[in-house]
C-alpha cells in the first residue's frame, strides 16, 4: 500500500452506484461511516438524487483511485466482476471486498431465509414471502429482487427477511449466514464470469450454506445432479431437508401420486398438487421448497395450504398475455438462460410458436432438441445475432425466421400460429442487444399483443 495515503476508517468505497451501491451507502450513512460510491459507467439520475440528499460523495465514469484507497474497506456491487481491473488494484493494496449481502448481514438481526439458484429465485421469494405474511410475520423481502438488503434495513423493522440472492453477491460473503438456507437448483448460467467452469459457479451458489450452524436448515433440490456433487465438495453443516420429483425421501419433501408431501421429523403435510397456483414441473420445485420453509418456521398448515394455492405469479414468468382467435401468447421473458426456457417449453402443451434469443452466454443448445421436435412449429429468432439459434435448429425446424423487434416478433408468430397453437416468448438469453432488461422486452411483447 502507498505510504502515503491516509486511510480513514470509517471511509467505505462503495464501487457501483446502482440499487445495491446505494442502499449499502443509505446504510454506511445511518451506521456513521462515510460512503463514497464510485461508478465506472454512469449513475441513474435516481440515485444521483438520493445520494446528494444524504450528503454522499460520489462519482462516475470513472474510479479515483486515491480516493478509493484511502477508505478501509470494499463494498462491491454484485454487477462489477472481481476480475474488473478497480477490484484487483483494491485487491492488491490490502483492502477488504465484501459484497452488499454481507455488509447489511452486519447490522441485521433479523431471522434471515435466503433463497439462491440459476432459476426460480424471484418466484420462490415472493411465494414464502406471500406465505409469512398471510401466517402474520413482520416479514420483509429484499436483495436481488425490489429493494437492496442494505436499504430495506435502513428503511423498515422486520423480524424475519425472504432474501433472493444471486452467486455474485456471494462470491463475496465473509460470515453472512441465514437460517434457512434454499438452494432451487444449479444450472449453466452466468458461466462468462466463472471462467467457463461449473465447478466454480457452483461452488459460488453452495456459499449460501457456507457459514450455517447444525441448528440451521438446508433445503435443496435432491434431482440436480450438479448440486448433489457440489454438496459432497462442500458439506453444509446444516440439518438437510431435500425435495424431490423423482423419489420419495424420508424427511423433506416429494410428489406422491398427486400430493405434495412434506415430511419434517414425524409430521405429515399433504395437498393436491392440482391446487397449486403455480403449476408446471419448475413450479412444484418452488412450491415444495417453499412449503418445507413454512413447515420449519412452525406455519399452520392450513396457512401454508392456502398460500400455495392463492399465490398470484409475478410478470414475466409464463405469464398468459392474451388468447387472441384461439391463440394463447405468453410472455417468459425472465427466461434468460436454457434451463428456464426448458421449463417453460416442457409445461406447455400446444403446438408452439417460440420467439428466442438475445445476448448468448454460452448457451448449449442441443439441451432443448427433444422438446423441440415435439412442440416447437416455428421459431422466430428476436436477437442481433441469431447465428447460433439457427444453426442449432436448421436440421429440425423447417420455418425460422428472424426479427428485429418485439412488435415485429409478435407480427411474424401471429402469422404463423393458428387457433389452438401458443406463441411463447422465452428467450433463453440476456436482452440487452435490443432491450433495456428483460422487463422491457416483457412489456414490449405485451404491447405487441395487445395491440393486434
Ligand atoms: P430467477 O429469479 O432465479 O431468475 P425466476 O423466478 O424469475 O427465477 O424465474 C425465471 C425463469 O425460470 C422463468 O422463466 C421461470 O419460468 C423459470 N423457472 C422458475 N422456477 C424454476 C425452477 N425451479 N427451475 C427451472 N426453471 C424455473
Amino acid at each position: 500500500m502507498n505510504q502515503q495515503v491516509q486511510i480513514k476508517n470509517n471511509k467505505v468505497a462503495i464501487l457501483g452506484g446502482g440499487e445495491s451501491g446505494v442502499g449499502a451507502a443509505m446504510l454506511a450513512k445511518k451506521q456513521g461511516l462515510e460512503p463514497f460510491v464510485s461508478d465506472f459507467g454512469s449513475i441513474k439520475s435516481q440515485y444521483k438524487k438520493m445520494l446528494d440528499e444524504m450528503n454522499v460523495q460520489w462519482e462516475e465514469k470513472s474510479h479515483d483511485t486515491n480516493q478509493l484507497l484511502c477508505c478501509a474497506e470494499v463494498i462491491k456491487s454484485p454487477g462489477i466482476p472481481n476480475e474488473a481491473s478497480v477490484v484487483k488494484l483494491l485487491k492488491e493494496a490490502g483492502l477488504p471486498i465484501v459484497s452488499e449481502i454481507e455488509f447489511a448481514y452486519r447490522y441485521c438481526t433479523a431471522k434471515l431465509i435466503a433463497i439462491t439458484g440459476s432459476n426460480g429465485k424471484t418466484t420462490t421469494a415472493h411465494l414464502l414471502h406471500h406465505m409469512l405474511k398471510k401466517a402474520g410475520l413482520n416479514v420483509g423481502l429484499a436483495g436481488n429482487v425490489g429493494k437492496s438488503f442494505a436499504a430495506s434495513l435502513v428503511e423498515h423493522d422486520f423480524d424475519h427477511y425472504v432474501l433472493e440472492v444471486s452467486s455474485f453477491q456471494l462470491d463475496n460473503i465473509e460470515k453472512f449466514r441465514a437460517e434457512i438456507a434454499i438452494l432451487l437448483n444449479i444450472s449453466e448460467d452466468h458461466l462468462d464470469r466463472y471462467n467457463n467452469n461449473m465447478e466454480h459457479y457452483a461452488n459460488a451458489k453452495m456459499r449460501i450454506a457456507e457459514n450455517s450452524q447444525s441448528n440451521d436448515f438446508f433445503i435443496y433440490c435432491e434431482d440436480n445432479e450438479v448440486l448433489r456433487s457440489a454438496l459432497k465438495r462442500k458439506p453444509v453443516k446444516a440439518h438437510h431437508l431435500p425435495f424431490s420429483l423423482q423419489k420419495q425421501l424420508p424427511e423433506g419433501a416429494y410428489i406422491d401420486q398427486d400430493q405434495l408431501i412434506i415430511q419434517i421429523l414425524n409430521n405429515q403435510f399433504t395437498m393436491s398438487i392440482h391446487e397449486l397456483a403455480l403449476q408446471g414441473k419448475h413450479n412444484l420445485y418452488n412450491s415444495m421448497a417453499s412449503g418445507i420453509a413454512g413447515r420449519i418456521l412452525d406455519l399452520r398448515k392450513e396457512i401454508i395450504r392456502e398460500s400455495l394455492s392463492d399465490f398470484q405469479n409475478i410478470e414475466h414468468r409464463l405469464e398468459h398475455v392474451a388468447t387472441i382467435h384461439g391463440i394463447d401468447f405468453i410472455n417468459d421473458s425472465k427466461a434468460t438462460n436454457v434451463n428456464s426456457t426448458w421449463y417453460a417449453l416442457e409445461s406447455l402443451t400446444k403446438p408452439t410458436v417460440w420467439i428466442v434469443g438475445g445476448v448468448d452466454k454460452g448457451n448449449d443448445y442441443s439441451e432443448l432438441n427433444e422438446l423441440i421436435q415435439d412442440k416447437v412449429k416455428a421459431i422466430i429468432c428476436l436477437g442481433k445475432d441469431n447465428k447460433k439459434i439457427i444453426n442449432s435448429f436448421k436440421d429440425s425446424i423447417q420455418v425460422i425466421e428472424e426479427a428485429a423487434s418485439a412488435d415485429e416478433a409478435v407480427k411474424i408468430a401471429y402469422e404463423i400460429a393458428q387457433k389452438g397453437d401458443a406463441v411463447l416468448l422465452s428467450p433463453a438469453c440476456a436482452s440487452f442487444d435490443l432491450f433495456e432488461n428483460y422487463e422491457d422486452r416483457g412489456h414490449q411483447f405485451k404491447r405487441a399483443v395487445r395491440a393486434l
